[in-house]
């Protein structure tokens, strides 16, 4: 018999639920940077008024850079365009004004329906997380729009490549 899966609450692949159990809801990779992430995280107000969710939401934020980094270094024509303000747009909907019935829309300005179908997948994986929604649910817009706010200039959140979402995206929060 196939052993029980559940969903990591970071990134959201599926692994075994006695990993998640071994490392707080998470797989690996998340916990590990969960964990590395801890001791910044407990030196900064405002990731302790978050309470502990806030590293899981980082770990999905993390796999949302990399994923609009890799979009951007595949399709150059997404860089500094519309496509970008549109993403913009939705993240500040979502994350900053606390909207969680908003859904990624079907095209963007990319002129290249395979390109628009990969950012919409994105950024409904993204959204459809459950550690994203407890992220809008749980605390109050100005609480949210400070964390997202530190996690861009302290560069918490960025992509293998060294990329934070202001160079991807310009300065959305
Ligand atoms: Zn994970």
């Amino acid at each position: 018999m196939a052993e029980p899966k559940t969903d990591c609450t970071g990134c959201g692949r599926a692994i075994l639920t006695r990993t998640a159990e071994r490392n707080k809801g998470m797989c690996k990779p998340c916990f590990r940077e969960a964990e590395r992430f801890s001791a910044h995280l407990n030196s900064q107000a405002v990731y302790r008024d978050a309470g502990p969710s806030i590293s899981g939401f980082r770990n999905a934020f993390i796999e949302f850079t990399e994923g609009v980094g890799t979009i951007f270094s595949n399709h150059a024509v997404c860089r500094d365009t519309a496509v970008r303000d549109e993403i913009c747009g939705i993240l500040q909907k979502t994350l900053l004004n606390g909207n969680t019935k908003l859904h990624a829309q079907a095209s963007y300005a990319t002129m290249d329906p395979a390109v628009d179908a990969s950012i919409k997948k994105l950024l409904q994986g993204f959204l459809g997380k459950p550690i994203v929604h407890e992220f809008i649910q749980q605390h109050a817009d100005e609480l949210r729009i400070k964390l997202i706010g530190t996690m861009m200039t302290d560069r918490s959140v960025v992509s293998s490549s060294g990329e934070d979402l202001y160079e991807l995206l310009g300065e959305w929060v």
